[in-house]
């Protein structure tokens, strides 16, 4: 246990939750147009539908490093600081985003455009987050 504040899953999100917690990344797809949106929304920002009735489908776990910031001071209790924030532009869809902790740590070296994959830290039994690990490139 981190005393990091845990997820606490609503009607909507319970099954990113569910599905995080076996180490599989899923996102919510629009069922009129097929696109994923993340987060899901009231209207899907792809179609424009009024009922975008998502559903959370795996995605592949790759992405590329769009920009970074480092935290040095957290507002919450039980983060470790100074830790790393990116948001990678996913494999899954071109513009498809999603922020996380970079799990390699402060003091990694980043450049943008850097590939990541989606790891899972676990928090707490049945309770765990996603976040991303560089790709090394060989
Ligand atoms: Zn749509």
């Amino acid at each position: 246990m981190s005393g990091r504040p845990l997820p606490i899953p609503d009607e909507q999100s319970q099954p990113f939750w569910t599905a995080s917690a076996k180490h599989v990344l899923t996102l919510p797809r629009c069922s009129n147009c097929q696109k994923f949106s993340f987060p899901p929304d009231i209207v899907c920002p792809q179609c424009h539908t009024l009922e975008p009735a998502f559903e959370f489908q795996p995605v592949a776990s790759g992405g590329k490093v769009r920009t970074w910031t480092v935290i040095r001071q957290s507002f919450l209790s039980g983060f470790e600081t100074p830790f790393v924030l990116v948001d990678v532009e996913l494999d899954a869809q071109a513009g498809l985003r999603m922020i996380g902790q970079l799990l390699d740590g402060p003091s990694a070296p980043l450049k943008v455009g850097d590939r990541v994959e989606v790891a899972f830290e676990d928090l707490a039994p049945g309770t765990s987050v996603p976040g991303f690990k560089l790709v090394k490139s060989s």
